[in-house]
C-alpha cells in the first residue's frame, strides 16, 4: 500500500532552544503557526488528493513537537484523533528533541495513537552537540530511544553530518551509535548553511566551515552504506527543498541538491564500477530500468568518468541486483566495498 504524509509544519513554536543552524521559518517557507481550524483544513485538502486506500500519516514536522504544552499538543491530536477513528488517516508521525521526551509526553502520545516519533538526534558526539548549542547529555538520547521503543512507536533518528566541531570520523561514528539503537527509520540532513542562523555568522567570521559538496557526498555514502547494509530503512538523504531553497532564497552555503540523494547512489556505484574497469578494462553492465540513472549518474557524470561503460536493461533483473562482465552482484555486496574502503 502507498504511503503519504500530510505535513503539518508547526514552525518554531514549542521551541525555546537556539540550535546554530536552525532557523524554523526559513526552512518551512512558513512564518506562522497552524491553528487546530488550519491543521483541520490541511488534511481536508490532503484527503481530497490522496487515493483512499492507501496509508496516510499526518506528520507533524518543523519545531519540537512534544515541546509543546501538554495542552496543545492535545488539541492538535484531538483534531487528527477525529480523522484517525473515521478511518481516513492510519497514524501520526511527528519530530522532536531527544530531550523533550518523558512519560507524561510519552503517555499521551500513546493514548492518541502516536505511530512514529522522529528524533532530531543530529550528533552522537559531545563536542559537536556543545557546538551546536544542543545542550543535552548523550545519556538523554539513549534514555528517548528506549522510552519511545518501550511504548511500542516506531523510532526515527535524525542525523547532521557536518556540524560544527565534527570531522568524518565523528560523523561514521554517529552512524555506528545509529545501528547500535536499531532505529525504524533514518534521515541525514547534510549540514547547510541557512540565513539568519548563527551558523550564518559562524560562517563568516570564519569559525565554521561548511561541507563542501564532495565532502558532504563522501560522508554521506559511507553513513548510507552503514545503515542500510544493517536493514534500516534510510526514508532520506539532503534536506527537502521547500520552493526558498530550491530557488537559493535561504540557503547560504553548503552541499544542497535537489536530488542529493541521487548524488550519493552515483557515487556509490561509481566507486563500485570503477574497481572493475580498471580490473577487466571494460564494463558491461547489465541492470533493470530503476537502476540506470543512478548507475548513469547526474547529468550523466558517471558515463563520462567510466568511458567504456555498457549498460543493456535487463528487467528480470530486481533492483537490488546488477550483472558486470558476467559477474552477478548484489546491493549487499556493493555497499560491504563502499564500507571496505573507509577502512583503508
Ligand atoms: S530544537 Fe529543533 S526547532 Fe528548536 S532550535 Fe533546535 S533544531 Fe530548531
Amino acid at each position: 500500500m502507498k504511503h503519504y504524509n500530510i505535513p503539518i509544519f508547526i514552525s518554531h513554536i514549542g521551541c525555546p532552544n537556539a540550535c546554530v543552524f536552525c532557523n524554523q521559518i526559513k526552512i518551512n517557507g512558513r512564518e506562522t503557526d497552524v491553528t487546530n481550524e488550519d491543521l483541520k483544513n490541511i488534511i481536508e485538502e490532503y484527503l481530497k488528493i490522496l487515493p483512499a486506500d492507501s496509508y496516510k500519516e499526518v506528520a507533524f514536522f518543523g519545531g519540537t513537537f512534544t515541546g509543546i504544552s501538554l495542552g496543545r499538543q492535545k488539541e492538535y491530536l484531538e483534531v487528527v484523533k477525529k480523522y484517525l477513528d473515521k478511518g481516513l488517516i492510519q497514524g501520526i508521525r511527528l519530530s522532536t528533541r531527544p530531550d523533550y521526551i518523558n512519560k507524561e509526553v510519552m503517555d499521551q502520545l500513546k493514548k492518541y495513537k502516536v505511530t512514529t516519533i522522529e528524533l532530531g538526534v543530529q550528533s552522537f558526539d559531545e563536542e559537536v552537540l556543545k557546538k551546536s548549542a544542543r545542550y543535552y547529555e548523550i545519556e538523554s538520547v539513549y534514555k528517548a530511544c528506549e522510552m519511545i521503543k518501550k511504548y511500542g512507536i516506531d523510532l526515527g533518528i535524525q542525523i547532521m553530518p557536518g556540524l560544527p566541531g565534527s570531522t568524518f570520523e565523528k560523523d561514521f561514528e554517529t552512524a555506528k551509535k545509529v545501528v547500535e539503537i536499531n532505529p525504524v527509520n533514518v534521515r541525514i540532513y547534510p549540514t547547510l548553511i541557512i540565513k539568519d542562523t548563527e551558523l550564518e555568522k559562524m560562517y563568516k567570521t570564519g569559525s565554521y566551515e561548511v561541507l563542501s559538496m564532495e565532502e558532504a557526498i563522501k560522508r554521506c555514502r559511507k553513513i548510507c552504506a552503514l545503515i542500510e547494509l544493517n536493514g534500516i530503512k534510510i526514508i532520506r538523504v539532503g534536506l527537502q527543498p521547500s520552493e526558498d531553497l530550491r530557488n537559493g532564497g535561504v540557503s547560504v552555503e553548503g552541499a544542497f541538491h535537489p536530488a542529493f540523494k541521487e548524488l550519493v547512489e552515483g557515487e556509490i556505484y561509481f566507486s563500485f564500477l570503477k574497481k572493475i574497469e580498471i580490473q577487466d578494462g571494460h564494463l558491461d553492465v547489465q541492470t533493470c530500468e530503476k537502476n540506470v540513472s543512478k548507475i548513469i549518474g547526474i547529468n550523466k557524470r558517471n558515463k563520462k568518468r567510466l568511458k567504456g561503460l555498457k549498460i543493456k536493461i535487463n528487467n528480470s533483473l530486481s533492483v537490488d541486483k546488477v550483472i558486470v562482465n558476467g559477474v552477478e552482484y548484489n546491493r549487499n555486496k556493493i555497499l560491504q566495498q563502499e564500507l571496505s574502503e573507509c577502512d583503508e
